[in-house]
């Protein structure tokens, strides 16, 4: 019997995001012969979600519940054990995002079925199948031997391309039902935060703030040279300890994976940690003023210097004024 993978899609604005189309050109590399299914849930998937029919996929599977309209690990969490007892797949691969770090798990202990975390690249060889995937906060790269044929497996972002729409395609479009229980909690309200990491994970160019820019006029400063600079700004676990901003915008091991064009690390030490999230840019530079801080190793340029002189420096360069 043909296996079946089914992708756990998630989207933003009106199209899957970027981890979504990575985990199609993953599945095809995983399992060439089987169906791909890409799953989508929400409250009204199929008026926020515009072009179903041309994502390069076997069918796509719509799940609409007003429970879904946005996401709780609670419900999500149920709604994919429901899906999984009807259509019975082979693997389920999803992005180790937010997402998927919160709802793989909740699967695999009720289903119980293993679950490969992060994995960077896999490997057929002799019939057998390998991940790669790095252990110990990014100091060593673990080969894994999969002995089982059914299996969750979260992919980590930026490390399979994206797979292109396939204009004039006709994927088939199936509507699945879920019954959900009420949850257990609800939603009172959400409040807007000055700075959000919606659009971290695909930005061009991220500004990264660590512990070196000390307080508030550091943020500002590095707030002010992302704005200019057409980018956003992400931090190191070091600017999160100092109470500077939220962790969702935090970057490495336990925080966001990021590739942008470029990544401008403003007093940051570069520890293993939160280099394993930034090292895919494709370039790097460093201001710090220690010019033995293990950031200069991976950079492209280094600025050694104070954040406090060179930030502004920049900003100056780039708007022409004097903050
Ligand atoms: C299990 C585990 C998971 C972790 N996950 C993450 C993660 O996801 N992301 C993450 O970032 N960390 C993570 N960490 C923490 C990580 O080990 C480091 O502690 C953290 O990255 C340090 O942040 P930092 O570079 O901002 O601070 P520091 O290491 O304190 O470095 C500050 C740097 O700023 C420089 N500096 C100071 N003042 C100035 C100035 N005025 N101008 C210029 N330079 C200046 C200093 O020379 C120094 O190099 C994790 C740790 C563990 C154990």
């Amino acid at each position: 019997m043909k296996e079946k993978i089914i992708i756990l899609g998630e989207y933003q604005q009106g199209n899957p995001s970027s981890i979504t189309l990575e985990c199609i050109t993953a599945a095809k590399q995983l399992q060439r012969e089987a169906e791909i299914s890409l799953l989508l849930m929400g409250d009204e998937v199929k008026k926020d979600v515009s072009d179903l029919e041309q994502y390069d996929v076997d069918q796509m599977i719509i799940v609409e519940n007003p429970f879904l309209s946005r996401f709780s690990s609670e419900m999500y969490s149920k709604a994919l054990l429901s899906i999984w007892n009807q259509l019975q797949p082979t693997i389920l691969l999803c992005g180790h995002t937010d997402i998927g770090k919160a709802i793989s798990p909740y699967l695999s202990e009720k289903v119980d079925i293993p679950l490969y975390s992060n994995v960077e690249d896999f490997e057929s060889y002799e019939r057998k199948l390998y991940f790669t995937r790095s252990v110990y906060s990014g100091k060593l790269m673990e080969r894994v031997e999969v002995n089982e044929p059914t299996f969750l497996v979260t992919i980590k972002p930026k490390k399979w391309e994206a797979a292109p729409k396939k204009v004039g395609r006709k994927n088939i479009i199936r509507t699945m039902e879920v019954t959900i229980e009420k949850p257990i909690s609800s939603l009172i309200g959400l409040e807007q935060k000055k700075l959000d990491s919606v659009g971290l994970v695909d930005a061009k160019i991220i500004v990264g703030a660590g512990r070196g820019i000390q307080n508030e006029e550091g943020f500002a400063l590095v707030t002010k040279l992302a704005e200019l600079l057409g980018g956003t700004v992400g931090v190191s676990r070091g600017a999160v300890e100092l109470g500077l901003c939220d962790a969702t915008l935090q970057l490495g091991q336990t925080g966001k994976t990021v590739a942008p064009d470029l990544y401008i690390a403003c007093g940051i030490s570069g520890a293993i940690q939160h280099l394993v999230g930034v090292t895919s840019a494709k370039t790097i530079i460093a201001i710090n003023k220690d010019p033995k801080a293990p950031i200069f190793e991976v950079a492209d340029y280094g600025v050694i210097g104070d954040v406090f002189d060179i930030i502004p420096a920049l900003i100056k360069e780039l708007d022409n004024t004097t903050i």
